[in-house]
């Protein structure tokens, strides 16, 4: 499929997660919020409705004040209910308009809740059996606001008590602050579309970023494998065209050849270690190393093939401390650079390997006082297929990845390298690691 096509469908589609995320957050968040709100608001006058309630319901049963089971707890001279005494018995709000409804559904206590009440709320209101027993909110006269709750009239069948309380300024503070919460949505809406992008964006950098790595990893890989297998294929071939021809007389293609299988073998591990490295699926088996000692066991060897080439290697391994690393990987990772410090210098260059802790770290450092490198080539030479010269390397047998490895030996032990100039000529490379 298309990159551009691809990207642009992951953008969208991270975009959109992360904006139901943010909506969806804000939206559990408004919700909360609001309704703890609504029922903080509500909450004194539905406690006044529930105690008036319950004191309807006590005196109906002749429990309150000492009054008989029979007696109409409203049957008094003024019709209200009877005061609360200073006994334990709650204290009422006097915002509860009692309205007592007969059965034909008639408000019969009008002088009880003053005339003005009865013309201005509730000359036109029915009676609505829905808020027997439950508190609910009810619209009056259209425009003003009631908090209800209805008790069947404990002395007379079929009548109502319908407790209400006028919570206009209530009403009217949740309206505000359903209106606040919409304009602050919307703005949040927007502005989480601006966020999401941006963040879509960012979270997309990181996956061109390896896209574009692996496209042109794959490619350098097929390019390095192609070239030695053409060589291969080259000679086999003109071999078969002379089938009479003895080994001894085409030795040199037999030769080359076979030189060209190793590079190619070295070439696969190679591709192999880095391919492992970036899935994660290598594992370090770390333990304790003495650094000085296991840094000269690996070198030894290369001190002999650098006296054979008329080059001097030096070690001086003074930093007395043990690490915790994975010897094989800290092997590998010594070889690349003996390796080419001895690829990379002549006849009479030195070779020095030290050793030394500062600051709690133990660094390794090869040096050496060969052809060194440009300062391009500085910046470059841990990315994959580097060479610094195409032809040269060719023939010194390097791919690029050497140090490529190496740095990721070293970020899985979670130390540095360091590749410098050294003087007057040559290159250092100095690892860091933690003890
Ligand atoms: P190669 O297998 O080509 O040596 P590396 O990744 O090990 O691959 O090195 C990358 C490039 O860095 C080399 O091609 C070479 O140009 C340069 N380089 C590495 N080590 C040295 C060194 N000690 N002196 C000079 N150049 C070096």
């Amino acid at each position: 499929m298309n990159k551009n096509k691809v990207i642009r469908s992951q953008q969208l589609r991270f975009m959109v997660y992360t904006l139901i995320a943010f909506t969806l957050l804000f939206g559990i968040f408004g919700t909360i919020i609001f309704s703890q709100i609504k029922t903080t608001l509500y909450a004194k006058t539905d406690n006044d409705l529930n105690n008036y309630k319950m004191m309807i319901e006590t005196e109906g049963r002749g429990e309150g004040n000492g009054a008989s089971p029979d007696k109409d707890p409203f049957a008094d001279k003024t019709g209200f209910p009877p005061p609360p005494d200073k006994g334990g018995r709650p204290v009422f709000n006097p915002r509860v308009i009692p309205i007592q409804w007969d059965k034909d559904g008639k408000i019969v206590n009008i002088q009880q809740i003053g005339f003005i009440n009865y013309e201005n709320y509730f000359s036109d209101m029915k009676f609505d059996p829905s808020t027997v027993g439950a508190i609910s909110n009810v619209k009056v006269s259209g425009s003003y606001h009631f908090r209800t709750i209805s008790v069947p009239h404990p002395s007379q069948a079929g009548a109502y008590i319908q407790l209400m309380v006028n919570v206009d300024s209530e009403q009217n503070l949740i309206d505000n602050f359903k209106q606040i919460i919409i304009i602050c949505s919307v703005i949040f809406i927007l502005l989480s579309i601006s966020a999401s992008f941006i963040l879509s964006r960012k979270m997309m950098k990181p996956i061109i970023r390896s896209w574009d790595k692996q496209v042109e990893f794959v490619e350098n890989a097929s390019h390095e494998l192609r070239t030695p297998l053409t060589i291969i294929q080259n000679k086999l071939e003109l071999m078969q065209t002379t089938p009479e021809k003895r080994i001894m007389d085409t030795f040199e293609n037999v030769a080359l050849s076979l030189s060209e299988t190793r590079r190619l073998s070295r070439l696969t591990t190679d591709l192999l270690t880095l391919a492992r490295a970036d899935s994660t699926e290598t594992q370090l088996e770390k333990q304790s190393i003495d650094l000085d000692e296991f840094v000269h066991k690996v070198c030894s060897p290369y001190a002999e093939i650098a006296e054979l080439s008329e080059k001097h290697m030096w070690l001086r391994l003074h930093s007395k401390t043990r690490i915790e690393a994975d010897p094989a990987r800290l092997h590998q990772l010594l070889v690349i650079l003996l390796d080419n410090a001895l690829k990379y210098t002549g006849e009479y260059d030195s070779i020095g390997i030290s050793t030394s802790v500062k600051e709690n770290k133990a660094y390794i450092e090869v040096s050496d006082t060969g052809i060194g490198i440009s300062e391009e080539g500085l910046s470059r030479i841990f990315d994959r297929f580097y060479r610094e010269d195409q032809a040269r390397s060719r023939e010194t047998g390097g791919s690029g990845l050497g140090l490529s490895i190496a740095q990721w030996i070293v970020d899985s032990h979670h130390g540095t390298i360091q590749a410098l100039h050294n003087q007057p000529k040559g290159m250092i490379f100095r690892i860091r690691l933690p003890k």
